[in-house]
């Protein structure tokens, strides 16, 4: 895989959440109950069996532990690092009834997936199929193609993932937060994924609508796995203001990226990619960041437990105002004009960059391309709940252009579901 160039951003955020040594994964793995319909289990998109890992741990069985949780979800390195386990499995956990902190799910999984690979990388591989002579192509290689790709080649099949950028991962490599997972680990997963069989991974190559036919006429199926498209900007671009997702791709990997200069950074929204561009922002010591919402903070879409570590970060919430427009004094972008939403009158909020998370826009036109396939009124690709399959019955598609922008978690399902029903459809 190509190598991230030094220097850049993101590496000066360390891990807010490190591997547990073996000892402190035992003594927290002791003190799971092991429930029978254990909620935990049900509040996973992917279903793991999580008081079964956790049991092997407990066991000092890291490799059991490692399969069990692959076996249900191959992105298992990653989401353990990404998930929003607080909403998910461990927001579930029967100790939060009793006020008590619930299993640490998430690193226990980090210790488990991350420990095994490290004593022997070929764990996954060694369960691979004999070759089918079956070719996909996947469109795209952030988590849902990985983890079709993934599937697939373990059933034998051949794949080709196609990205548009430079390198794969998707959002788990140009948007997720650094100090839950950096792009040089994201890349790492990625590799772990190309060595389960035959995976070939062609960066740098655009589907447009005519190569995406030509790709239905070469390989017996195809996945779409785009993600969403670019930041919206709510007509305030021009010098100064950055989309936030575009933004954060540069923090994680355009080393000539610098804040130097930028005294007051505005984040305009309240859903969770505003919250992380400005705690990156202040992590990254940016003297005073804000957010300005135009509801109240309870109104937000971004989890409420982000919030509280972005205040700990040192991120203002400016409730109830509305952008109007961005002021400039020529080139220099000095405020933002807003509204408030909370009654009369307008002000000029200072700052030197102004970040948008409005939202991404969907990338329709690809879909399009495809005979049978159906964009619903969002925008979003439109598949079968079960098997991820268009209406188009050899093109399947999964993750943020199916879901409108959920989690790595859903993305992994999507492709773990298209992965088996190409398999079945293959006659496998
Ligand atoms: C800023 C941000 C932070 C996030 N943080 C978290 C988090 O902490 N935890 C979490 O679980 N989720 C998080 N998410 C959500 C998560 O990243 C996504 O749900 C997940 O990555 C979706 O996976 P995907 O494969 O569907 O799409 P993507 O990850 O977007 O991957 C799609 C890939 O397709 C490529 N592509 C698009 N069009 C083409 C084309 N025509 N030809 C070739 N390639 C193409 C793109 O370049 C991209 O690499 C975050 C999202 C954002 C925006
Ligand atoms: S709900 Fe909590 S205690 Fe029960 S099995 Fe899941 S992690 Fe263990």
């Amino acid at each position: 895989m190509s190598k991230l160039p030094e220097g850049r951003l993101e590496t000066r955020l360390p891990d807010k959440a490190p591997r547990y040594t073996r000892g402190e994964a035992i003594t927290e793995a002791n003190r799971c109950i092991y429930c029978s319909d254990a909620p935990c289990v049900a509040a996973c998109p992917t279903g793991i069996e999580i008081p079964t890992f956790i049991h092997k741990i407990a066991t000092d069985n890291v490799r059991g532990a490692a399969r069990t949780i692959f076996g249900a979800n191959l992105l298992g390195t990653s989401c353990a690092r990404v998930c929003p386990v607080e909403v998910l499995c461990a927001g579930s956990c029967v100790y939060n009834a009793w006020g008590r902190p619930p299993i640490e799910i998430g690193r226990l999984q980090r210790y488990a997936t991350e420990s095994a690979l490290e004593a022997d990388a070929a764990l996954l591989a060694r369960t691979k199929k004999p070759s089918t002579g079956k070719r996909v192509a996947c469109i795209g290689a952030g988590p849902a193609s990985l983890a079709a790709a993934g599937h697939l080649a373990l059933d034998g099949h051949s794949v080709t993932l196609f990205e548009k950028r430079a390198y794969p991962g998707g959002l788990n490599t140009t948007g997720v937060a650094p100090y839950k997972l950096h792009a040089h680990d994201a890349l790492a997963e990625v590799d772990m994924v190309l060595a389960l069989g035959d995976i070939e991974v062609k960066t740098g190559v655009e589907i447009d609508e005519a190569k995406a036919r030509a790709l239905l006429a070469d390989y017996d199926a195809v996945f779409i796995g785009i993600g969403l498209g670019p930041d919206r900007f709510l007509g305030l671009e021009g010098p100064g203001v950055v989309g936030a997702t575009a933004y954060i791709e540069r923090l994680k990997l355009d080393p000539t990226t610098s804040l130097a200069g930028i005294e007051r950074a505005l984040v305009v929204g309240g859903g969770n990619t505003a919250i992380d561009v400005a705690r990156e922002l202040a992590q990254l010591g940016v003297p005073d960041v804000a957010m300005v919402y135009r509801g109240t903070e309870a109104k937000m879409s971004g989890y409420a437990h982000e919030m509280v570590g972005a205040r700990k970060d040192g991120v203002r919430l400016v409730e109830s105002r509305q952008p109007i427009a961005a002021v400039r004094e020529g080139e220099r972008l000095v405020g933002l004009r807003v509204a408030r939403t909370d009654g009369e009158g307008e002000e000029t909020l200072s700052c030197d960059l102004v970040a948008v998370a409005a939202g991404q826009s969907r990338l329709t036109g690809l879909a399009r391309a495809f005979e049978g396939v159906a964009l619903d009124d969002a925008g979003r690709v439109v598949v079968d709940d079960a098997t991820c399959r268009t209406g188009n019955p050899k093109v399947y598609a999964g993750g943020d252009c199916v879901n409108g922008g959920k989690e790595v978690v859903n993305a992994a399902q999507h492709g773990k579901l298209a992965a088996r029903a190409i398999t079945l459809s293959f006659g496998g």
